[in-house]
């Protein structure tokens, strides 16, 4: 047999799934990270992979990876494309793997609230095809229309309705995947074990480095009853952390709550003078009714003002539109999201801290942050900057310089530096500050028990040594 992986791949696989046409491996070159496309316009960034593999099967990507390792080719798996820390930059000798062939759904189970999908399902095909059974998956990530089940596991994504409904490794029920060996694991076979650590939150963020997600149950809920909104203005983010604080530790969850600065909060109706909180509710109508009064009763105690319950509605319609790219860096702005986690006390640190510090960047338009996702301990906060340059060649060192201080104002403050995209490229070298030296070296140790010659998605996660 030849040594060359792609004769291996198309002896192996057949020749339909093995894509070699120009076209074809530009297609897939990288995912949604911005300075993969400032790179492109600049034309710095050309490299397409070997090939790009469309497996329709476990077995079939078994042997891809079977392939891969034996011949000790890079293998980098691809969900939808949605990444935006650059988890997927392809490299000549690279095989990508596309998932997107592997969609179908395995069985939706209403009596146990349960549905597997292979991991390359579209997000909200999954969501459409659980709703039409009246149930819901309750995961509803801005990218839902372009991302992939199996890429939300490999990310540790969140979801808008997460204060109620958890996050990705709350909704899990079990997760099939191909270890580096070709082997197959299924984790998780009932609501809960005590068997030892629970090996599902090892494929939960590895972003394609320990193995290839193949299927993933999730545990669905029934579709909500009834659904009201409520919003508030608050004189500034301390006073609406306070007030998101109080709620959530009394015991209330509705499953959105966000609070925007000043700033942001133009976004959402442009007379606002002040942050602004949103919240949706949702479950039992009688539960609905008693948690948007108890709120309106704490933020009047408060001395938070009512908002109306339209801006609300305006967002829950628009909450999934993004604009591309190109509007943006076609001015000569290049502009990014960066989303962290902090207890209580250390948010508004963080806050002031990381805005005050990308406003001192030169040709910086924009510093802001919402949150979006909260906690009987903390939330997250999701920072928005945008710096204008003179020269396109400028921008990806602005990008960097902001990724920086905000990591920075972060780990100083001692909060978390990721909070739902996940690690990527842009975090890898922030990856010490996050867990320590000493987790950084168990990171690698599993690494390499799982993948000793290195195959699965190089130069992503994992910091060099
Ligand atoms: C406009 C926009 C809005 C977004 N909103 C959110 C949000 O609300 N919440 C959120 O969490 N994220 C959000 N994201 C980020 C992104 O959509 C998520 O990270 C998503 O989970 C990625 O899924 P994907 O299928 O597109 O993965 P890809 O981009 O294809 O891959 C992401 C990473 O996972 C790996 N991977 C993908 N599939 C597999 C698999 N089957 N097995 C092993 N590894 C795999 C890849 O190698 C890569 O490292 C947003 C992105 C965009 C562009």
């Amino acid at each position: 047999m030849s040594s060359d992986p792609i004769f291996q791949l198309k002896a192996a696989l057949g020749e339909a799934k093995v894509l070699t046409a120009t076209d074809q491996l530009q297609d897939r070159r990288h995912d949604y990270w911005v300075v993969s496309h400032i790179r492109d316009r600049l034309g710095a960034q050309g490299q397409t992979p070997a090939c790009v593999v469309r497996p329709a099967s476990v077995a079939d990507v078994q042997k891809v990876v079977r392939i891969a390792t034996a011949t000790g080719t890079p293998l980098i798996p691809f969900g939808l494309g949605s990444g935006v820390v650059g988890g997927i930059i392809t490299s000549p000798n690279a095989i990508l793997l596309d998932m997107g062939a592997m969609s179908a759904t395995r069985s939706i189970d209403p009596e146990n609230l349960l549905a597997t999908f292979d991991a390359g399902k579209n997000g909200l095909e999954a969501e459409q095809e659980v709703a039409a059974r009246g149930l819901t998956t309750g995961h509803w990530p801005q990218s839902i229309e372009v991302s992939s089940v199996g890429g939300w596991v490999a990310t540790r994504a969140s979801g808008q309705f997460s204060t109620a409904y958890g996050n990705i490794e709350d909704l899990i029920y079990a997760i099939e995947a191909v270890l580096p060996d070709g082997s197959l694991v299924t984790l998780g076979k009932a609501p809960r074990a005590s068997a030892g650590p629970d090996l599902r939150h090892i494929l939960m963020g590895s972003e394609g480095t320990l193995g290839v997600i193949t299927g993933v149950t999730l545990s669905l809920r029934r579709a909500a009853e009834k659904q009201a909104v409520s919003a508030f203005t608050a004189p500034d983010m301390r006073a609406g952390f306070t007030f998101q604080r109080d709620l959530v530790q009394r015991g209330w969850r509705p499953p959105v709550m966000r609070q925007y600065d000043v700033r942001e909060s133009k976004r959402l109706h442009e007379a606002a003078r002040d942050c602004t909180i949103i919240m949706v509710h949702e479950g039992p109508a009688a539960l609905v009714e008693v948690e948007r009064a108890a709120a309106v009763k704490l933020a009047a105690t408060m001395g938070l003002a009512p908002l109306p319950d339209a801006i609300v509605s305006h967002w829950l319609g628009h909450r999934n539109h993004v604009a591309g790219w190109d509007d943006i860096l076609n001015r000569n702005i290049v502009a990014d999201t960066v989303e962290i986690s902090a207890s209580w006390d250390k948010i508004a640190g963080i806050y002031d801290a990381a805005t005050a510090a990308v406003a001192q960047i030169p040709g910086c338009r924009a510093a802001s942050a919402h949150s979006s996702h909260v906690y009987r301990s903390g939330l997250n906060l999701y920072f928005t900057f945008a710096i204008a340059k003179d020269r396109p060649e400028d921008l990806e060192s602005a990008y960097f310089e902001a990724w920086k201080q905000i990591m920075t104002a972060t780990a100083d403050g001692g909060g978390s530096m990721a909070h739902h995209h996940g690690i990527g490229r842009v975090r890898r070298d922030y990856m010490t500050r996050e867990l320590g030296p000493e987790g950084v070296a168990l990171l690698r140790a599993l690494k390499t028990a799982l993948d000793p010659i290195g195959v699965m998605n190089p130069g992503v996660l994992i910091p060099d040594a």
